[in-house]
């Protein structure tokens, strides 16, 4: 691996951040905060949150075990995902190399911080070659981004092959773990010790439910994330989420009473859809969501449409021509997706 200091952005690197009013205090007793012209009144809410969220942190590392300095949060993946560019990539100049088809964030942030975005197809079964992908790199790329579970595809990367773009790829690594949760492969947030260079990314918003909140995870070296955080808006994460999170991590039971929930409706739900003559395909998933190959997506979308179902037309990405992206619901929205389905006439 390059030394951080090379792939930094100079400019970042350089950077002395926002100072607030808390982190000049921070460690000392006090009860009286005149500090940072907050309104004394309304408690909690008239006080500045955590810039740091200590203690969100500190549970969330016994959830995830992910000791807390290894840890980043934000205002959803997609703040980390953006902080990856603005870190790492001089705009102009550097480029990003991404599996595809993948989550489309990674792109949209690439073009926003206006850095070059090479994407290199997954084969027919959507596993990564990673000679294919290394190859697609050069001396300015500074960031890989590969998704495990991937969406939109549902699978699994080959862990072979992952681990060869670790160890061979000088610059950042980032795996967006959004639905290991779902899946029975060991999470790379595992492995961060093995890994200067890796970014785990993890969320609130699918298995644990809370996609309102906004709460968003990157994992990765102390050094990396405190380059995030010293470029990252200072109150990033507010009090309300940083309280329900909490409140989330302390109803563990109920996260794997969905989980269970959903993968059982998962097992009922594809070979349903399977059986279906209007299904040319359906493929293998590790996530709450899984692809089905048909003759007209665009008709059948817009036919569930008209009943008042939506899922995810992705007839027009790359790969997964003919594809409907169906995220699994309660078994009673389930029942309502399979009875339209069977009404069907292709
Ligand atoms: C849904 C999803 C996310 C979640 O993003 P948030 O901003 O945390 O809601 C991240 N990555 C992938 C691949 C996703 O599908």
């Amino acid at each position: 691996m390059k030394s951080l200091t090379e792939l930094v952005r100079p400019n970042i690197q350089r950077l002395t951040p926002y100072s607030c009013a808390r982190d000049e205090f921070r460690g000392r007793k006090a009860s009286v905060f005149l500090d940072a012209n907050e309104n004394p009144y309304n408690a909690p809410l008239n006080r500045y949150p955590d810039p740091l969220q200590e203690q969100l942190k500190q549970e969330l590392a016994q959830a995830k075990g992910v000791p807390a300095e290894y840890m980043f949060l934000g205002n959803g993946s997609d703040e980390a995902i953006d902080l990856v560019y603005r870190v790492f990539c001089e705009p102009g100049k550097d480029n990003v190399v991404a599996i595809a088809p993948t989550y489309g964030m990674y792109e949209v942030c690439a073009n926003i911080n206006d850095v070059e975005y090479r994407s290199v197809m997954l084969d027919k079964n959507f596993q990564l070659d990673a000679s294919r992908l290394l190859s697609a790199t050069d001396e300015h790329t500074k960031v890989i981004w590969l998704c495990s579970p991937n969406n939109p595809t549902g699978n699994c990367l080959q862990r072979s092959e992952v681990e060869r773009v670790l160890r061979e790829f000088p610059g950042i690594v980032v795996i967006d773990e959004a639905y290991s949760d779902f899946s029975h492969e060991r999470p790379f947030r595992a492995d961060l010790p093995l890994y200067p260079n890796l970014i785990v990314l993890n969320t609130m918003s699918k298995a644990w439910a809370s996609a309102a909140i906004r709460l968003g995870m990157a994992f990765a070296s102390p050094d990396i994330i405190g380059l995030m955080n010293k470029v990252k808006y200072p109150y990033n994460v507010n009090l309300l989420t940083q309280q329900k999170a909490s409140d989330m991590l302390r109803q563990k039971g109920k996260l794997h009473e969905w989980l269970t929930t959903i993968l059982n409706e998962r097992t009922h739900l594809m070979p349903a859809v399977a059986e279906l003559p209007l299904a040319l395909q359906v493929y293998p998933t590790d996530a709450n969501f899984f692809l089905v190959r048909v003759a007209d997506a665009d008709r059948l979308y817009h036919y569930l449409v008209e009943r008042g179902i939506v899922v995810r037309n992705r007839n027009r990405v790359a790969l997964c021509q003919g594809c409907l992206r169906i995220t699994v619901g309660t078994p009673q929205e389930n029942c309502e997706l399979l009875a339209a389905l069977r009404q069907y006439k292709a």
